[in-house]
């Protein structure tokens, strides 16, 4: 039997997609092999957010000559957002990838998976990869992830949507993914619903523009969510609140825009649903998220911010912030320092502008900012990302959290996150790994809160 190695890079949407390659793979009768070297299909499902992510496939490549060496029947097939249209380096119309990567069997764009196997055949015949008779796998959002890849069975991320319609200039998601396009309520559920008779507890729905589930362009045409008297996504959330088992709901990354009072009021009230919200805000000044073409103003933001607050008192929320963008003064930095001071972001993930071909800033906007100048912006931005997040942690010392254990080691030292997602560290000699135990807390420590066992 062949056998697959998956190489998933960038965020968790992509690795969700890497357990649906997995249970297609597998229904072709591939089996999973144990690295790169013994496999004979290797899929990178790659990033594109930053040329890092990228150069890091361009270096996984380089391997590939010495392992075809040994393996002339290796197929080699990029998938995700590096990708822009399905094809093998037979296809008349080639992706510009097989410009660039010689060694490229078959590029892939991740919504298309069910066409790999058609695209493998004319590369390698002799793998005899079957016909899939299975009707579930002719579709991508019908193919089941194979969750088991998952180290933890108390938790799994659930991809909800896929695709996004919003066209941030700086963002190649739009022409990589496509247009959003929104899974079946009930097919989600079915899924949650297996896994938490499995024994998870806590799920993630994620999605490029998770809230924004059910409102795309494509579901407003097929008409898929008319039925549905409350916004869908709100209305997802009370079909998760309602699954036996299942603890906790969390959901990943939400669009400012998309933050409806409706959805405030259910993340307030549904016992499922956490304190904690990652809300990308990206830059906290209006000339700046107006040519990042984020369509809310620093207002609007602080205004959800309000309500958030005022919902739930105790919520604890990070963001993204992209520095040095296309024409980014520093009067337009300063107001975007203030404004993540002003919200009191207790975490948050930031980034260097870096330019992508093919965006909107790409073709239309000047990269103008120098890496010395993002470099000293981002570090300015950290230190205050720093003393923010150490005084959040600060604020839970002396309180007694609900953990999620995620993983124990021999001695006994345990991981897991609270219901605020802080990472919270403590000792026991009972097995609790999967299990919600109260830790009361005493100090923190490199982002950690540490305390015991109650
Ligand atoms: S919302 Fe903007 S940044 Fe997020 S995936 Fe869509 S285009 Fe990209």
């Amino acid at each position: 039997m062949p056998s697959y190695h998956i190489r998933t890079f960038g965020c968790q949407m992509n690795y969700s997609d890497s357990e649906r390659m997995a249970t297609y793979l597998e229904a072709l009768d591939f089996t999973k092999a144990e690295g790169m070297g013994d496999a004979d299909l290797i899929l990178f499902n790659t990033c594109s957010i930053k040329q890092k992510a990228e150069d890091k496939v361009y270096g996984h490549l380089m391997k590939i000559p010495d392992l075809r060496a040994k393996n002339p029947n290796l197929l080699v097939v990029v998938a995700g957002c590096m990708v822009r249209t399905s094809s093998s380096r037979y296809s008349v119309k080639r992706d510009r990838l097989f410009q660039t990567m010689r060694d490229l069997d078959v590029a892939l764009k991740t919504d298309e998976l069910p066409q790999l196997a058609k695209l493998a055949r004319k590369i390698h015949p002799e793998l005899n990869i079957p016909e899939i008779k299975e009707e579930s796998l002719e579709d991508y959002f019908h193919i089941p992830a194979n969750h088991d890849s998952h180290e933890s069975k108390s938790q799994a991320f659930v991809a909800i949507s896929n695709g996004c319609d919003k066209f941030c200039t700086y963002c190649i998601v739009p022409y990589s993914r496509g247009r959003e396009k929104s899974r079946k309520i009930e097919d989600i559920v079915s899924e949650v619903t297996a896994l938490a008779e499995n024994g998870c507890k806590e799920i993630t729905l994620i999605g490029q523009t998770v809230n924004s589930y059910g409102l795309g362009s494509y579901d407003k045409e097929h008409g898929t969510f008319a039925h549905i008297k409350k916004e869908p996504f709100v209305h997802l959330l009370e079909e998760m609140d309602k699954i036996p088992g299942l603890i906790r709901v969390r959901f990943t990354s939400p669009h400012p825009m998309d933050m409806s009072d409706q959805l405030i009021e259910a993340m307030g009230d549904l016992p499922s649903q956490m304190p904690y919200l990652h809300l990308p805000v990206q830059a906290g000044d209006n000339e700046t998220l107006k040519r990042m073409n984020r369509t809310y103003t620093v207002e609007e933001f602080r205004e959800t911010m309000k309500k958030l607050r005022e919902k739930i008192p105790d919520i604890s929320v990070s963001t993204d912030i992209i520095v040095g963008f296309c024409g980014e003064s520093e009067e337009e930095f300063q107001n975007t320092c203030d404004f993540f001071k002003e919200m009191r972001f207790e975490h948050a993930y930031l980034a260097r502008y870096s330019d992508r071909r093919g965006t909107t800033a790409n073709r239309f906007m000047k990269d103008d900012i120098t890496e010395t100048t993002k470099k000293s912006r981002w570090h300015h931005l950290n230190d205050i990302l720093i003393a923010q997040a150490t005084e959040a942690l600060e604020r839970f010392h002396g309180r007694t959290v609900n953990v999620l254990v995620e993983s124990q080691n021999a001695a006994g030292t345990c991981l897991g996150r609270s219901e605020n997602f802080k990472t919270i560290q403590f000792k026991s000699g009972r097995k609790l790994l999967g299990k919600i135990v109260p830790v009361k807390i005493q100090n923190s420590k490199n982002w950690i809160l540490e305390g015991e066992l109650v």
